[in-house]
């Protein structure tokens, strides 16, 4: 159970701490304290923030609301973000051609493609190719930029202390790993953990559109800058990004944008803000 001064801490930097409704019992994973799930130093974190007021700010939001789906227009009501329509490609962007593979409509064929694949010079560095992993059937896919060495060695998305991470965080809103889905702009490591170009995330789009479409998610969270840029083909900067609500351009999917866990390892002071991303994202999977 969270303390009270561990539960002051959290208040005194706008975080709530989430219990599920009615709630009395620990039966409900949803509803197990944040302290039970996040690590002693991630809470240390908030409570150097709440101390020092070391705060992350946002920067200004954008004033062009749009439309959202009518199950995610409430709950974004409710959390106070703003709706905004997708980004517009940047200017300096050219188009390119992309050979799409040519099957690509069942998960097994998109597997068996993404091995399969050579389409650029990623393929011919990486120790596997790193598809993606988990439900098929999940509400939730999480969408990160590439793999990592650590991903890369055991052909799996975010492990290692992200990974971790990551697998905390989902746990603070009650879902566990296993039941989300989880891959990559692109499913082959970049060389010294570089950015994907342009041109090789766009040569990987087709993969992770039919993994969109095979799954057909209730919610998208982008992680990261190289995901968030790539998946609303836009260049702001991520904490801007991060304070509205999306779609994936050309559907009525929902998408929330927040920062990378290497980031926030880096960045500890930006986990508060995370933290709000999580909520939001409990109530859109409501
Ligand atoms: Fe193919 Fe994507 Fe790997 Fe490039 S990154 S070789 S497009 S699977």
């Amino acid at each position: 159970m969270l303390t009270a001064r561990q539960q002051h801490c959290l208040r005194g930097i706008g975080i709530d701490v989430w219990a599920e409704r009615g709630a009395t019992s620990g039966n409900n994973p949803a509803a197990e304290p944040v302290a039970d799930i996040l690590s002693a130093a991630d809470l240390e974190d908030i409570r150097r923030i709440a101390n020092t007021g070391d705060r992350p700010g946002f920067p200004e939001q954008s004033e062009q609301p749009v439309n959202l789906p009518q199950s995610s227009e409430s709950d974004l009501e409710k959390s106070g973000l703003s709706p905004v329509p997708p980004a517009q490609p940047p200017a300096a962007v050219p188009a390119v051609e992309v050979p799409v593979p040519a099957k690509l409509d069942s998960w097994d064929s998109i597997i068996e493609s993404i091995h399969g694949c050579t389409a650029c010079e990623l393929a011919q560095n990486c120790t596997q190719k790193v598809p993606g992993v988990g439900n098929r059937q999940a509400d939730l896919l999480i969408v990160g930029e590439g793999p990592g060495h650590d991903e890369d060695i055991r052909g799996e998305p975010f492990v290692g202390r992200s990974g971790q991470l990551l697998d905390r965080m989902l746990a603070a809103i009650g879902i566990a790993r296993e039941q989300v889905y989880i891959t990559n702009i692109v499913k082959c490591r970049p060389p010294s953990n570089r950015d994907p170009k342009q041109l090789e995330a766009q040569q990987c789009r087709a993969f992770l559109e039919a993994q969109i479409e095979q799954l057909a998610p209730k919610v998208i969270l982008s992680v990261g800058r190289v995901s968030a840029h790539n998946l609303l083909a836009t260049n702001l900067p991520v904490g801007k990004l991060i304070q509205q609500m999306h779609k994936l351009p050309g559907t009525e999917i929902p998408l929330k944008v927040t920062y990378h866990p290497a980031y926030l390892l880096r960045n500890p002071s930006a986990k508060a803000i995370a933290w709000e991303d999580l909520k939001l994202l409990h109530q859109l999977l409501q």
